[in-house]
């Protein structure tokens, strides 16, 4: 059996995910105790504050190819894009964020009302999710990159469009070769689907490791958390696939 720390039986708890705890350690008492700082620390009135700085941006070509340009020049040229019609919506380009150095790269859809507003991915309460799912895991967003498929939001969340994704992964794909994950947690059906070029179901595609063409790292697919706090039922399987794409993790370090 598991053995979870009274820390990541917090964070399991706030994912809505029941943990097995013998008798004398399970008091009602000790667990609503224990319960408190948990929950307090997801509420939205704390907001983890690891943007990346913004740098001066500079002026640089649309045409310019992005697979040598170190951290800075690239975040530069995402933040001056004008590729596709998303520029003329967005507040601001969501970037990414967390270490650069991360075994983790987690990757979204796109930019929601809060990231735009922010510039940050996975704020609001589908990030709160997500830090909650990091928890368990012993993760925090600092330990993790963070990145979306589309860097700028589309209009009243609709699905990207697949012209969008085409102008947008370049930029993706060169953050993956600068980060050098371990393993690539995939978080909802656009983003596996992108990522992995298929059309495959998210149900059919859970489960198993995925390779893509610029990295070593194998892809992990599990649910969006916005879709998670729709469906609060499939809490459980997203906590197996993140401890398959731990247990991927540790056998590779072995
Ligand atoms: S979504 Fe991507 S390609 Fe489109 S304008 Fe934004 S950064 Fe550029």
């Amino acid at each position: 059996m598991t053995n979870f720390t009274s820390r990541q039986q917090d964070y399991l708890a706030a994912m809505g995910i029941d943990v097995w705890l013998p008798r004398e350690s399970a008091s009602a008492e000790n667990i609503e105790q224990e319960r408190q700082p948990a929950i307090a620390e997801i509420a939205p009135t704390e907001s983890v504050a690891i943007a990346e700085a913004q740098p001066q941006v500079e002026p640089v070509s649309p045409d310019t190819d992005v697979s040598t340009l170190n951290w800075e020049s690239l975040q530069t040229c995402v933040a001056e894009c004008r590729r596709c019609d998303l520029h003329q919506s967005r507040t601001q380009t969501v970037f990414g964020v967390g270490n650069r150095h991360a075994d983790w790269l987690i990757i979204g859809e796109a930019p929601g009302a809060d990231e735009d507003r922010q510039g940050e991915p996975f704020v609001g309460r589908a990030g709160q999710l997500l830090n909650a799912m990091l928890q368990a895991l012993d993760l925090s967003r600092q330990d993790v990159y963070i990145a979306n498929i589309l860097k700028c939001r589309p209009p009243q969340n609709r699905d990207p469009k697949a012209d969008e994704v085409a102008h947008c992964s370049s930029y993706l794909q060169r953050q993956i070769q600068l980060i050098q994950p371990k393993v690539i947690l995939a978080l909802g059906r656009i983003a596996a689907q992108n990522l992995l070029q298929t059309n495959t179901t998210l149900g059919r595609l859970r489960g198993r490791l995925h390779h893509i063409e610029m990295t070593s790292a194998p892809v992990i697919v599990t649910y969006h958390p916005a879709y998670l706090l729709r469906s609060p039922l499939e809490k459980r399987k997203s906590w197996e696939d993140l401890l398959f794409a731990k247990s991927t993790l540790e056998s590779m370090d072995s």
